[in-house]
């Protein structure tokens, strides 16, 4: 014999899946607005983040893909950090980077 769901005889147990619905669905939408902002904010961060020396090397021989994330990111940040662009005129003048001209405490 079929189960029909007379509205009035369970209301409250509709209710109470509606219920549920909202706050499984309010918490799946925070969970995906959080991660977004936790990208976002990533994303911004590490422009500011000083590449490593094998970074900047394959940067100046051409080995980092025009376009690619790495490179727009090598691009954009060198246009903000003049500590990078000195790094980038001692590989142009031949000269090899040491590690000492990395900033530690942005690792
Ligand atoms: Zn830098």
């Amino acid at each position: 014999m079929p189960v029909i769901l007379r509205p009035g005889k369970h209301k409250d147990t509709i209710l109470l899946i509606f219920r549920a619905n909202k706050v499984l669905m309010f918490t799946i939408f925070l969970l995906i607005a959080a991660y977004i902002v936790y990208r976002a904010v990533r994303q911004i961060l590490r422009v500011y983040e000083c590449p490593s020396n094998e970074v900047l090397t394959a940067f100046w021989r051409g080995k980092l893909r025009p376009g690619s994330e790495p490179h727009r990111h090598l691009i954009t940040h060198l246009g903000n950090c003049e500590k990078c662009q000195d790094r980038l005129q001692l590989l142009r003048h031949g000269l090899p980077l040491e590690d000492h001209l990395i900033d530690k405490d942005q690792d």
